[in-house]
């Protein structure tokens, strides 16, 4: 299975060696054409802002909202978690829109930057969420799925084929999450070449 990583900024490496470590291929897409042979994308936690320019820059986004659209399974972290968001509050940057939630930039504060906290994930179970400036979803609409809260605030979310998460499971050693969102990926890897092999009959 071959697991795309958007490969512009941000911790890139650390999805990259989890997903080897669960023996998928990783492959680093930096252009739109490299979006055509993966099974599944992450967009990583780094600096949004950065990564939204640069997504620009190369043409990105109407491509992937194109393989979304097809059903690709899109997974996000932090930053990925904001570029992935209907609306960013209080910020002009454009983001991809693919899952129906409001989420604010840096929103627990200077004094709290970064922490940690014990998570209980539906389907997976116990999980120590690390967070980094990280964002936090004020509203929530019709379609998307809460999977864990922290505080009262839903920290993993799916809708459909878009996962998000505003800890960082790629920064510990725990693989669960990853494994979840390679079950999504193999479930469209199997549609996928199925409908290759009706139309080559
Ligand atoms: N604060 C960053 C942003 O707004 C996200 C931080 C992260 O990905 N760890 O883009």
């Amino acid at each position: 299975m071959k697991i795309g990583i958007l490969a512009l900024q941000g911790d890139v490496r650390e999805h990259v060696n989890i997903i080897k470590k669960l023996d998928a291929d990783a492959v680093l897409i930096k252009h739109p054409a490299d979006l055509e042979y993966i099974d599944s994308l992450i967009i990583p936690g780094g600096e949004s802002t950065a990564i939204s320019l640069l997504m620009k820059k190369y043409g990105l986004y109407s491509k992937i909202k194109e393989k979304h659209s097809q059903g690709m399974p899109i997974y996000g972290t932090c930053a990925g978690a904001i570029l992935l968001a209907k609306k960013i509050l209080g910020n002009s940057m454009k983001p991809l829109g693919l899952i129906d939630i409001d989420i604010e930039r840096n929103s627990y504060g200077r004094q709290i930057d970064s922490f940690e906290a014990d998570l209980s994930i539906k389907n997976i179970g116990d999980f120590r969420g690390i967070f980094i400036r990280a964002p936090l979803v004020k509203r929530l609409h019709n379609q998307a799925e809460i999977l864990a809260e922290h505080n009262k605030f839903p920290v993993m979310i799916k809708q459909n084929n878009v996962l998000i998460t505003t800890f960082h499971p790629e920064l510990t050693n725990d693989t669960r999450v990853h494994e979840y969102f390679l079950s999504m990926a193999k479930e469209y890897k199997e549609i996928k070449d199925m409908h290759r092999d009706i139309e080559q009959i």
